[in-house]
């Protein structure tokens, strides 16, 4: 018979967007009953790219919070070709700044400021180096002449190995990998590396990119990067099961209005918060290997980050329910990933 439960430590996310304002009161409770701590992405408009602003936002988060929950935001800044080195410290000496986001100028959702060239922060990648500040990794490349698929695959080449060969020390997180390439790069970080790890989410385990073209478009399985063919869907459950402490948990969980997704031009992201561990757990179900989701999600990343573990434990039950067509986001409705679809695995008191 198959298992009918699972207790594992208190997961943390270590890569989600909560937005702002009303947004944002309306989907941190989501992620607060799913996890202990997250990273929080800093792509707010405008973005997030002083400490002062990084914990003024942690402030709106923790007034948001539903008042059972016991929940820690992890700030980030955000990387423009102008962060200085002091702003480095300045984050590293609040303690509440965990890592740096690099998205590549124009990569997705809010990345208009984001890097137009990484020689242009050298010096404030040096500073990341030295106090141990964590880069993340929007790894993808941007230029309209490479093909979206490979945009992860070309970004290694031309920006990761460079980049970690100029700065060995700093520490990586290669966020939200799609491919087979990211995971044999991650892998072949030989040795005493412990600089680099990845993050994986629940959509990309489960979902090829078959899944944004079943029977017409499908906006709700739109993300950046892009789902991808089978053959790398495989290779991500692989990596995510392995036990390889180098790979962990990230939803990536991105909360965009109904009229947006379900537009002419729509925006990329997957909201997973809802229901993400639901999620993984299918996925590490059906690869066999539910005995491993502990490790993916509850403490391989917090020992990257120089974290404590969480205490405590969830439990989640084979339950069947349904997800909701849509829940409220700010004034208008979001669509979670699979709505009205059935969830296996239910989070908690059933
Ligand atoms: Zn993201």
């Amino acid at each position: 018979m198959s298992q009918q439960s699972i207790t594992i430590r208190r997961p943390d996310d270590w890569h989600l967007h909560l937005r702002d304002g009303a947004q944002m009161q309306s989907v941190v409770g989501h992620t607060a009953r799913q996890f202990a701590r997250a990273i929080v992405m800093p792509n707010l408009k405008p973005p997030v790219t002083t400490t002062a602003a990084a914990l003024a936002y942690r402030e709106r988060i923790l007034a948001a919070l539903p008042e059972s929950a016991h929940f820690e935001p992890l700030m980030t800044l955000y990387l423009t070709d102008d962060t200085a080195p002091d702003e480095i410290r300045r984050a590293k000496d609040s303690g509440l700044v965990h890592g740096v986001k690099l998205y590549p100028a124009g990569a997705t959702t809010n990345s208009a400021a984001g890097v137009t060239d990484l020689k242009r922060c050298w010096r404030t990648l040096e500073t990341m180096q030295a106090v141990g500040m964590p880069l993340e990794v929007h790894g993808e490349v941007t230029h309209a002449a490479v093909d979206i698929f490979d945009r992860e695959q070309v970004f290694i080449d031309e920006q990761l190995i460079p980049l970690r060969a100029a700065f060995p020390a700093l520490r990586i997180v290669f966020e939200h990998i799609t491919t087979s390439q990211a995971v044999q790069y991650v892998r072949d970080c030989s040795g005493a590396c412990n600089t680099l790890a990845a993050t994986l989410t629940a959509h990309h385990l489960l979902f090829s990119r078959n899944a944004i073209f079943t029977g017409g478009l499908r906006p709700h399985f739109y993300c950046l990067p892009v789902l991808k063919r089978e053959n790398h869907r495989r290779a991500l459950v692989e990596a995510a099961t392995s036990g390889d402490p180098r790979f962990f948990l990230g939803t990536d969980s991105a909360p965009h209005a109904r009229s947006t997704k379900e537009a002419e031009c729509c925006g990329a992201g997957c909201y997973t918060a809802l229901h993400a561990l639901e999620l993984y757990a299918q996925a590490f179900e059906d690869a066999g290997r539910l005995d491993r989701l502990e490790g993916f999600a509850s403490e391989f990343g917090a020992d990257f980050y120089g974290l404590p573990r969480n205490q405590g434990s969830v439990t989640l039950t084979r339950s069947p329910w349904t997800a909701p067509a849509s829940l409220p986001f700010g004034d208008e409705p979001l669509v979670p990933l699979l709505a009205g679809q059935q969830i296996n695995w239910r989070l908690g008191q059933v």
